[in-house]
């Protein structure tokens, strides 16, 4: 193992920031943390809002809720802008929320993993940075595989994990933080943070470390997945996401196969199916593994049963999607469902042949 106070270490951290930093169009220090995804999100509330602070979710899947859920934990006074799962936020709404109530934060969801909607960050980023509320954005299932431009689009607090679309294993968590999201953080009003402090990951990024014992080899696992990202170039790299979540969309339609999501921007690294009438999604999920080795997901919320979802992020290609449409097939057929063989695998071909 390096020493992670280093030289080796800290060209590590260095090399993950730039290439994080063009990633996530930023100029921001990004900071490192030994945690998973809702790590992130709880480290986020903890250095923005304490108890008391008026925050608002907005709150359209599994995910947002969570964030609501971490907040009520920590007594922050949390009201959730509700639309339905699947839906978007109407950024007209938010613009009314924010007329009427002094937030301190407005909480979302870059890319809600359990629905496969993405929200219009630009849009509702260029409202909340008229107000003195911060922008806080999971992308945890977006970063990496969807666009995003922090700094453009006025995200003040960014965070986001390794397991996803950015090809590393899960353990680290990372965050992005705005001058306005700073001038929150640096209060020190009675937040209650140890671990999470943003000041303490900050100052420690300044000379390439973390605050505490970093998971070294996922850092430098972060670092080839970064690199593959930057060797086939970012658009590119969306490009793609873009591509094979179509090519995937187009062999779900040609098996009757209807899309649970309703938003206007479908997420390109999850793509949500609705299950046949009579099946449970567990039927589904389970044969695809056990006869064809192919791993896909249910749901662990409400929609338990009703959707299932195919993971299109990271390392793949066209002949990942061909085989999954090709074993989503076989499976519905084993399950008596009738489709006509071949049809997923051919409209996915002539999509990709065609672009
Ligand atoms: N946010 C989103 C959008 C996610 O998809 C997930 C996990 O799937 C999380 C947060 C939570 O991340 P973790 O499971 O790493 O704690």
């Amino acid at each position: 193992m390096v020493n992670h106070r280093g030289p080796e270490f800290s060209d590590i951290v260095q090399e993950c920031e730039s290439h994080l930093r063009t990633l996530i169009g930023t100029k921001n220090a990004i900071m490192f943390f030994a945690g998973s995804g809702t790590g992130m999100m709880e480290a986020a509330l903890v250095n923005a809002l304490k108890a008391g602070d008026k925050a608002l979710v907005l709150a359209n899947g599994q995910f947002s809720e969570r964030f609501a859920e971490i907040g009520v934990a920590m007594g922050i006074d949390i009201d959730s802008l509700e639309a339905p799962w699947g839906e978007e936020i109407d950024t007209n709404d938010v613009a009314t929320r924010l007329a009427e109530t002094d937030y301190r934060a407005v909480i979302g969801v870059h890319n809600e993993s359990a629905t496969g909607a993405v929200s219009n960050l630009a849009e509702l980023g260029a409202v909340i940075r008229k107000t003195p509320a911060i922008f806080i954005v999971d992308s945890v299932s977006g970063l990496g595989g969807i666009e995003m431009q922090q700094d453009a689009w006025g995200v003040d607090l960014l965070i986001s994990a390794s397991q996803k679309a950015l090809m590393c294993p899960p353990g680290i968590g990372l965050a992005s933080v705005s001058d306005k999201a700073w001038a929150l953080i640096d209060e020190d009003d009675g937040k209650q943070r140890f671990y999470w402090d943003f000041r303490k990951a900050k100052n420690a990024a300044t000379k390439g470390q973390t605050a505490f014992t970093p998971p070294v080899t996922l850092l430098a696992g972060l670092r080839e997945g970064l690199r593959m990202i930057d060797e086939e170039g970012i658009p590119n790299v969306l490009a793609r996401h873009r591509r094979l979540g179509e090519a995937l969309r187009a062999g779900g339609a040609a098996l009757n196969l209807s899309i649970f999501t309703k938003a206007p921007i479908l997420s390109d690294t999850v793509t949500v199916f609705n299950v046949p009438e009579g099946l449970h999604a567990s039927a589904i999920v389970g044969n695809m593994y056990k006869e064809y080795g192919t791993v896909i997901a249910g749901a662990r919320n409400k929609l338990d049963g009703t959707v299932f979802r195919f993971g299109t992020m990271g390392a793949l290609d066209e002949s990942d999607i061909i085989l999954d449409l090709l074993h989503l097939e076989r499976t519905l057929q084993d399950l008596q469902v009738p489709v006509e063989a071949g049809n997923a695998v051919a409209a996915a071909n002539e999509y990709l042949r065609r672009g």
